[in-house]
């Protein structure tokens, strides 16, 4: 008996012996800047373990990209109106998620929004604004209501032709959810996924530190207002100062409110927590197009799930229960 307890003290001490550090790489995904940091050994093993995270996001950039040809989304768009479209469960279970986020938030998200990618664009293309009668015939496109599944056949139709689905606002999400999953189903005991904003964190960093995310003021970028540990959570920020258009003095930003055709106003930055960053991606473009009052009182009906909202005045609000290090 004695002897077995000297031995799993002896246990005990090898494995805390074992010197752990952060490993971390940058680098392009999805057209935009990851960041992924994992706790390990040894550089290799941590290096090994990122691009366990890397190919996973490649994978599902592969899945849900509109813009590559080959995707399955691609060939969802490309029949809309004309006939359904098999796809793998995987796709179709994230285009149900969708359509349940769009009934939860009345609308605002919706991802039949991308019918209107041809209309407003942000890469410096756009010369005026669109007239009243190409927002009318755009946005009649947009409606999550016409994207028929056939949970059976596991089959998407888009109704409507020239109708398109595109997952800008929920695939980072996503794809940081499922790069940490993989992970930690490898053993990673602790790490953060940066999808260029949508960050997902579990575990401790190296030192025992929480990973934290810094909130800041876009009319104020030097100032951080506010910082949160991330405990097994999720935070993700939605904003207008990096993607936009303007016209005269005001400016029009990548987020479109489905029910009108024109980009959501009032609000700047939205950063939104919860236990899983795809709800925390979706959602942050929700309680954008929603505004500050309708977006604070849905958030405050979702048990776990926290936002601050920074209108166009750069004035702050926040959630009921949101608790942060310093605000
Ligand atoms: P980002 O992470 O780039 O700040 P979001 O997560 O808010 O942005 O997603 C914006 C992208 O989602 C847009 O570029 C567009 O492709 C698509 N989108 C725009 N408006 C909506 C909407 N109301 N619902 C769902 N997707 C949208
Ligand atoms: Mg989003």
């Amino acid at each position: 008996m004695i002897r077995l307890k000297f031995l799993i003290a002896i246990n005990f001490f090898s494995l805390s012996v074992i010197a752990q550090s952060n490993y971390k790489r940058a680098l392009q995904l999805m057209g935009c800047d990851f960041e992924i940091t994992v706790v390990a050994e040894n550089p290799e093993k941590g290096q090994a373990a990122i691009a366990l995270a890397v190919d996973e996001v490649r994978r599902i950039e592969r899945l849900i990209s509109s813009w590559d040809p080959n995707s399955q989304t691609a060939a969802i768009n490309r029949s809309a109106g004309i006939r359904p479209v098999k796809v793998s469960a995987e796709l179709f279970q994230l285009i149900a998620r969708s359509k349940k986020i769009s009934r939860l938030t009345d609308g605002a998200f919706d991802i039949t929004s991308s019918s209107m990618d041809k209309l407003w664009r942000f890469d410096g293309s756009m010369k005026h604004m669109p007239t009243l009668q190409e927002i009318e015939s755009a946005k009649a496109k947009v409606d999550y209501r016409n994207i028929v599944l056939d949970h059976e056949k596991q089959t998407v139709f888009l109704k409507r032709q020239g109708m398109k689905i595109g997952f800008g606002a929920i695939g980072k999400g996503y794809a940081a959810d499922k790069a940490k999953r993989l992970l930690v189903e490898n053993g990673v005991k602790g790490g953060l996924v940066n999808a260029s904003g949508d960050m997902s964190a579990w575990g401790r960093q190296a030192g025992g530190d929480d990973w934290t995310v810094a909130v800041t003021n876009p009319l104020n970028k030097k100032a951080v207002f506010a910082f949160f540990p991330l405990r097994d959570r999720s935070a993700v920020t939605s904003g207008d100062y990096e993607k936009f258009v303007e016209f005269g003095d005001k400016r029009y930003s990548h987020i479109i409110n489905p029910k009108t055709g024109y980009p959501a106003q009032g609000v700047i930055s939205v950063t939104v927590l919860a236990p899983k960053a795809e709800i925390a991606d979706a959602l942050a473009t929700s309680v954008f197009v929603m505004g500050v009052e309708a977006g604070l009182h849905r958030i405050n009906q979702l048990p776990g799930v926290e936002c601050v909202i920074v209108d166009d005045q750069g004035v702050v609000h926040r959630s009921a229960h949101l608790q942060a290090k310093k605000l």
